[in-house]
């Protein structure tokens, strides 16, 4: 089977199985060798490894990954695509196609039947369209992975990578920067992928803690301070955590917490780091 990661053998494969893009599955396919290398370096991928890869497509990165993993699990939810990955994959005996929505797979039971229970590393070229909901379902379900390296949307590897006092600052970067440490490891433009997105791409490298880098004793509250915070960016957090439905706090106990943490009354969320926020989540309880 010749290798997928050109534009040559990618247009081969699509017209033998006279393939038809699917939009709303967010399928662009990667067609540049270099890109995959990246990919696959930053994912520091080892023959121990087993890897869980969130739709092959026509396989082209699987067949990279397949080369240096022990082990490949690939979750496609496109049917149309399975004679196909069927074909460009026979080559390997260590790939296991299964056709799936990804959001709907018990990755702990797939690690027990396939990986003797042990984590995955996640690698991934995203479909777009369900970026957020997949990586939240791993890290907020603390899925047994150890590392989730995926293309996504430029601004999206760049919201979950920045700190406070961007405007990209937001709900999204805090939720990431609780569960792993964000690393961007490159920038990958349109005219990688068949059909280009409209947008820029970049790719980035979660690597999941064991523990929380902050203490803060109610996750769920503090989230829901974090969400309540950005929900009203424009807003002082004494006005907007004092308005926000459902928590029930007073504007009185947050500018008396903000005051314990040595920060003024007139502060916005858009300034606090996660440690702050974990701290302020820990005043609020009592
Ligand atoms: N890995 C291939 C590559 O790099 O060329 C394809 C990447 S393409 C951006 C995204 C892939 O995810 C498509 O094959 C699409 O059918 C698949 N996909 C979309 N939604 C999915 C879901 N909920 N579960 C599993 N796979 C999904």
């Amino acid at each position: 089977m010749a290798e997928l990661g050109n534009p040559q053998n990618t247009i081969a494969i699509l017209q033998k199985y006279q393939f038809h893009f699917q939009k709303k599955f967010g399928q662009n396919f990667l067609i540049d060798p270099s890109v995959l290398e990246r990919i696959v370096d930053a994912a520091q991928i080892t023959g121990e490894d087993c890897v869980l890869e969130i739709g092959p497509g026509i396989g082209t990165m699987t067949q990279y990954l397949a080369e240096r993993a022990g082990k490949v699990i690939a979750v496609e939810i496109d049917r149309a695509l399975m004679p196909v990955l069927e074909d460009t994959l026979s080559a390997y005996d260590n790939v296991t196609i299964l056709q799936a929505d990804i959001l709907k797979v018990d990755i702990a039971k797939l690690s027990e039947e396939q990986n003797g229970g042990r984590p995955f590393k996640v690698v991934a070229n995203l479909p777009y369209y369900i970026t957020t909901p997949i990586l939240m379902n791993l890290l907020e379900h603390r899925a047994p992975v150890q590392s989730i390296t995926v293309m996504v949307q430029k601004e999206v590897a760049e919201r979950m990578q920045t700190g406070p006092g961007t405007k990209d600052y937001g709900a999204l970067s805090l939720a990431v920067q609780y569960y792993a440490l964000p690393e961007i490891v490159a920038n990958v433009p349109p005219n990688c992928f068949i059909p280009r997105p409209s947008v820029g791409s970049a790719v980035i490298r979660l690597t999941c803690y064991g523990e929380p880098p902050v203490e803060v004793r109610d996750e769920r509250r503090m989230f829901a301070l974090i969400r309540a915070s950005f929900n009203q960016r424009r807003k002082t957090l004494a006005n907007g955590l004092s308005n926000a439905a459902g928590l029930g706090i007073t504007r009185e106990q947050v500018t008396l917490a903000l005051e314990q943490m040595g920060l003024p009354a007139t502060v916005r969320g858009e300034t606090l780091t996660l440690e702050q926020f974990a701290k302020l989540s820990n005043l609020l309880e009592k």
